[in-house]
């Protein structure tokens, strides 16, 4: 059986963050990957927001990671050449009910370290953003958006000249974590033993580490997945900041975001469903969108929306179940769920519950991995 350092488990944007972080370290690190190439998953079926770190519960990983990670993405981009705008964002109250929950949410964002909020009046948010409707509005300035795909292939640039490499199509199978090192077995009989395994398989890491002999089942979370579904806009974006309603119980609301072409696109809401694989955008849930934009954009004219595409929260809580953070559980410390207790197994690392902000997070929770593995 080939002897390797490190294997990371998907070329996700996380798990290539992670490989980065590895490689860099001067490690040895294959990535195994069950599709044809990287970001294939939840990695490109997202927002490509840059979050400013404002939601999330102070002291949790998402807070952490997000306002780390965000700043670390910004220069990693303008380093790197990858395209990015720092556009900002409003977020917007559309009754007065809602406008108190403003002043909730900047002292949310202070406290995880964002101190850059700024409370609008009506009138001041419309000078910035004409066409928008609200009582009253916050704008983020150091939110932005970047272009996934650019990131991801200067991170697979730099794993591969750190030495590393990607191994398409090769889904793992399954693991035997009960010896001193973890043997890994690929669906196509390739074998492997490694001093140190990253599952970082998105939507199917639960699935994936229920697979891996030697591990307490106990430290597995349950899989719920939440689609959101996106609906575009034809015609050109009536407003160059993202806008945001307050925030909704398992999504950020249905909110428009603009890419770097300027095309908007609005979404997305939240569906829970079944399979990791449902991914199709059912044209009839457009209805709700319209009603729900016309609160902050009244003048979205009839038809002017279309149905895009959708992606998954990989969710480790249910429906009807408080938010969970992101989980990144190793063998003695990091937040395992089971408390937070390590699941025991030397080198394994696995990464549950990675939704958003996963994608502003990502160079963070590389360096977080990275740090943890040294420790
Ligand atoms: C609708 C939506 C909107 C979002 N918007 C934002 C946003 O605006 N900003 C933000 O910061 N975050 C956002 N996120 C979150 C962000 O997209 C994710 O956190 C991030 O993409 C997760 O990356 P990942 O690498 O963990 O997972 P993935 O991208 O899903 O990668 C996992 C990889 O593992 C591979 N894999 C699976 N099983 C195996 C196996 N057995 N063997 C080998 N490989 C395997 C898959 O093929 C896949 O390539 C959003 C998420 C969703 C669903």
């Amino acid at each position: 059986m080939d002897q390797v350092d490190c294997v990371v488990l998907g070329a996700g944007v996380v798990g290539l963050a992670v490989a980065r972080a590895l490689a860099l370290d001067g490690r040895e690190v294959i990535v195994l990957e069950a599709a044809s190439s990287i970001g294939t998953g939840t990695s490109s079926r997202n927002s490509e927001v840059i979050h400013a770190g404002i939601y999330y519960p102070k002291g949790s990983l998402k807070a952490s990671l997000c306002v780390r990670g965000r700043q670390m993405l910004y220069d990693y981009c303008e380093a790197r050449g990858i395209g990015y705008s720092r556009c900002g964002k409003l977020l917007v109250a559309t009754s007065q009910a809602q406008v108190g929950q403003l002043q909730g949410i900047i002292d949310k964002a202070a406290a995880n370290g964002v101190h850059d909020l700024v409370l609008l009046t009506r009138e001041q948010a419309r000078a910035l953003e004409p066409q928008l409707e609200c009582v009253a509005a916050v704008h983020s300035p150091s939110t932005g958006i970047v272009d996934s795909h650019a990131l991801m292939l200067a991170m697979q640039g730099d794993l591969e000249n750190a030495g590393g490499v990607v191994v398409f199509n090769t889904p793992l199978a399954r693991a035997d974590c009960s010896g001193p090192s973890i043997d890994l077995m690929a669906e196509d009989g390739t074998q492997l033993r490694a001093t140190t395994v990253v599952n970082a398989a998105g939507l199917h890491a639960p699935a994936l580490a229920k697979q891996f002999s030697g591990l307490d089942l106990r430290f597995v979370p349950a899989s719920h997945y939440a689609k959101g579904n996106y609906f575009t806009l034809s015609g050109k974006s009536p407003f160059s900041r993202l806008i945001y309603p307050v925030p909704e119980a398992a999504g950020l609301g249905v909110h428009l975001t603009i890419d770097l072409g300027g095309q908007a696109k609005f979404g997305p809401d939240v569906q829970w469903v079944e399979s990791p694989d449902d991914l199709l955008v059912d044209p009839a849930r457009g209805e709700a969108f319209y009603a729900e934009v016309r609160k902050y954009w009244p003048a979205l004219a009839d038809g002017a929306l279309q149905a895009g595409y959708a992606g998954i929260r990989p969710k480790i809580s249910g429906r009807h179940e408080p938010a969970a953070d992101f989980v990144i559980q190793g063998a003695r410390k990091g937040a395992g769920i089971a408390g937070h207790e390590g699941h025991g197994v030397e080198g394994l690392v696995n990464l549950f519950g990675i939704e958003s902000p996963g994608l502003t997070s990502s160079l963070a929770i590389g360096a977080f991995v990275s740090e943890m593995l040294q420790k």
